[in-house]
């Protein structure tokens, strides 16, 4: 019998198979990645140093585990070069294999920004646990209390700064906005995170950006539009991923930022699917967005396996709060739809505790932020969502 074949064993990837697997026990899933297959939690990366965690520590299970587990075939470290969607074969750096149903959960590639200098080069990132192995490495080499320059004051630099300060590094966090997590959150949150990372030892360097990094004997020299120069160990980017569509452009389905699916998560081709970090989803309200976390390709993975095995399921994403994990100021968000302007930010405070909610023109609530956070408070608020609830503020 020709098998199910799914490209990725990301969070995606094994998300999908057991989610299949709880519907059809026998036919035959092939799993293909360029990777080893080790199944590890991926937002632990970020929060990780602060508990002396390496990556083995991360790694829960290895392909022959997940592969048990699953009763599944992992062809592990086997890339896919390309795939021909009229005889449904993809062709690999091993061999080529025929699918009934493909199913692309590739991911993303860290942003590379184009700076100047010889040291540009040396620029890290940490999207898989192979990276954060080797940062982790690069830390250890350096000692104790590494210099660490961070660039992009998002969620995961966020992240990375308060983990990599509060285990004794010291760390710049640069940005070119006027505060940190500056596109999710409300500035009331962001000047509140922004307090308690500098308290906790983390140089703040906003409104600017890395000009030129520069090779200094063992270190880098990173300059910034501000004129300030930085001396650092390490130079970790955090400045964004962008979904990987190779393998999609090339076997000629349909993208945009990410791969375009419809409510059923198909393709343009109805024999290929695709969820994760890879995807470009269709909401409810029509947009197709791009929803790199955890709770939207768990609510893939759930109904594409329903589709898969005879159950036709539009993949239905509700809204979901993002956990920023910054202990020293814990946060959850729900940002308003990308790109809305004709709305405004509505601050309130109890105790210690903020609570920014963004209502539209007409009052409706369509997004918020609170830290700290706990899940009583944002369930609450979730439930709000939608509604008219300016008087409840
Ligand atoms: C540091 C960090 C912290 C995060 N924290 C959070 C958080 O707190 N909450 C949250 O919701 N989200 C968080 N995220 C985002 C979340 O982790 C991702 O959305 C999710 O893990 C993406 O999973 P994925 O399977 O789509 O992609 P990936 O994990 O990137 O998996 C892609 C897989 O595809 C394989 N592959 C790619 N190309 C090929 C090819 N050509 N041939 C064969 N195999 C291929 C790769 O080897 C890999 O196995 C975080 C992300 C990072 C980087």
């Amino acid at each position: 019998m020709t098998p199910t074949i799914i490209i990725g064993t990301g969070m995606a990837g094994y998300t999908l198979a057991r989610e299949f697997r709880k519907l059809d026990k026998t036919r035959p899933l092939l799993i293909l990645t360029a990777d080893d297959g080790g199944f590890y939690s991926k937002p632990m990366l970020s929060n990780a140093f602060a508990q002396g965690k390496s990556a083995v520590q991360l790694i829960t299970q290895t392909a022959a585990n997940m592969a048990g587990q699953l009763n599944v075939t992992i062809m592990t470290g086997t890339r896919v070069h390309t795939i021909d969607t009229g005889s449904r074969t993809v062709n690999t750096s091993s061999a080529s294999f025929e699918y009934d149903k493909l199913i692309l959960a590739v991911g993303a590639q860290p942003i590379r920004l184009a700076i100047e200098g010889d040291g540009a080069e040396d620029v890290r990132s940490v999207n898989h646990v192979e990276d954060y192995q080797q940062f982790r490495d690069a830390i250890d080499r350096t000692g104790e209390s590494t210099r660490v320059t961070i660039l992009g004051a998002g969620l995961i630099g966020c992240e990375f700064a308060d983990d990599l300060a509060g285990a004794g590094h010291r760390v710049t966090l640069v940005d070119p906005n006027p505060l940190p997590l500056a596109a999710l959150a409300a500035p009331a949150l962001s000047r509140g995170l922004q307090s308690a990372l500098m308290q906790r030892g983390v140089n703040l360097q906003l409104g600017t950006a890395a000009s030129r990094i520069d090779r200094a004997a063992e270190s880098l020299r990173v300059t910034l539009a501000s004129g300030a120069v930085l001396d650092a160990d390490i130079v970790l980017s955090a400045v964004g991923l962008r979904p990987d569509l190779r393998l999609a452009q090339a076997a000629g389905l349909a993208t945009n930022r990410g791969i375009l699916v419809d409510r059923y998560g198909r393709t343009s081709d109805p024999a290929v699917y695709a969820l994760g970090d890879c995807t470009e989803y269709l909401v409810s309200d029509g947009r197709p967005q791009t929803l790199p976390y955890i709770a939207p390709l768990m609510t893939a993975a759930r109904a594409i396996a329903r589709t898969l095995t005879g159950d036709a399921t539009a993949i239905d994403i509700k809204a979901a709060p993002v956990i920023v994990k910054t202990p020293s100021f814990p946060l959850a968000l729900v940002p308003p739809p990308v790109g809305h302007t004709n709305g405004g930010w509505h601050e309130t405070r109890d105790g210690e505790r903020i609570v920014c909610r963004y209502f539209d023109h007409e009052g409706i609530l369509l997004g918020f932020g609170v830290a700290p956070q706990e899940a009583s408070v944002r369930q609450g608020l979730l439930a709000e969502l939608g509604t008219a609830s300016l008087s409840a503020a």
